[in-house]
């Protein structure tokens, strides 16, 4: 199974915090990292690669130079390779023009049975690229995976998928697109002998010469979409604290409730 995994470097969200006066975050400083969802991503094609003997796992991530670090990092974990996309002519793109370029990628890669993303992005949080590359694609897509097995001859999967009151099962022909929630399983650290290939993986980057974009489809230029206002949601202060024992604490709660005609 030829499996392909669209991997984004975002700030470790942990250490993200928003100027309040700006309504930015502030990145500097911050440590850039895996995006959690797509190491759960890497996880399931890691395991499927072992599961379905003969089958590869690449990585593809497109950002700036240093963004070769999760592509090398996934390598470490025990991807087989991975390339990344990376120039100019693609900073500003909003979520389409993203999706656009990486499928390019994915199709210069050769056909893909498996092209496998988080369930989104921990900065952008829009969940939109990994269905828009599956239309770029012309493949079918199943979203919120969180478990998902080869069926005897590997040319099917069986994915479980959440949804907001249980799960759907489900029975997919190859090939195909998910996107995987953290469920799916976490990710393997990695052998010796795959962090040893990582240290020493050539990794091509791709930029407007090797995908051959239409210029107009790429970057800021090719977004369709603008940001017009970026804001932190106003911190709520009217909170209010019962004191007491806690079955006085319950009384207080109560009336309160009543008294708002909540009970
Ligand atoms: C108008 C506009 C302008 C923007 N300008 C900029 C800008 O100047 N600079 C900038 O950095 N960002 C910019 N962005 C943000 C940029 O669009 C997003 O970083 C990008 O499209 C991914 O969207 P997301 O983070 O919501 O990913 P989601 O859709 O939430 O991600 C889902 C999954 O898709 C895959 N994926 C997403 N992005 C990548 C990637 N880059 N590489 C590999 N896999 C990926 C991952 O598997 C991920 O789990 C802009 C957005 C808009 C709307």
């Amino acid at each position: 199974m030829k499996i392909v995994v669209c991997i984004k470097q975002v700030p470790d969200s942990d250490k993200v915090t928003i100027d309040r006066a700006t309504n930015r975050l502030n990145r500097a400083g911050v440590p850039a990292v895996m995006n959690p969802f797509d190491e759960n991503a890497l996880e399931v094609a890691l395991r499927l690669r072992d599961a379905v003997p003969g089958s590869t796992v690449t990585v593809v991530s497109m950002g700036p130079p240093q963004a070769e670090a999760v592509v090398r990092e996934a390598i470490a974990r025990g991807a087989t390779d991975g390339v990344l996309v990376s120039g100019r002519e693609f900073g500003g793109a909003d979520t389409w023009a993203t999706g656009y370029t990486l499928a390019l990628a994915i199709k210069k890669l050769g056909p893909a049975d498996l092209v496998l993303f988080g369930k989104q992005a921990t900065d952008g949080d829009t969940a939109q690229v990994g269905p828009g590359i599956a239309h770029h694609l012309g493949l079918p897509v199943l979203t919120y995976a969180k478990a998902v097995e080869a069926l005897p001859g590997g040319k099917a999967l069986k994915v479980v998928r959440a949804t907001e009151d249980g799960h759907e099962e489900w029975e997919v022909d190859l090939p195909c697109a998910l996107t995987v929630v953290k469920e799916a399983g976490e990710l393997r650290i990695g052998s010796l002998k795959s962090k040893m290939a990582a240290k020493k993986a050539q990794i091509p980057v791709w930029g407007v010469a090797e995908l051959e974009p239409d210029p107009d489809l790429i970057g800021l230029k090719g977004s369709p979409t603008r940001v017009t206002k970026v804001f932190a949601p106003p911190v709520k202060t009217n909170r209010v604290r019962l004191e007491g024992t806690p079955a006085e604490q319950a009384e207080k709660l109560v009336a309160l409730l009543a008294e708002r005609h909540l009970v």
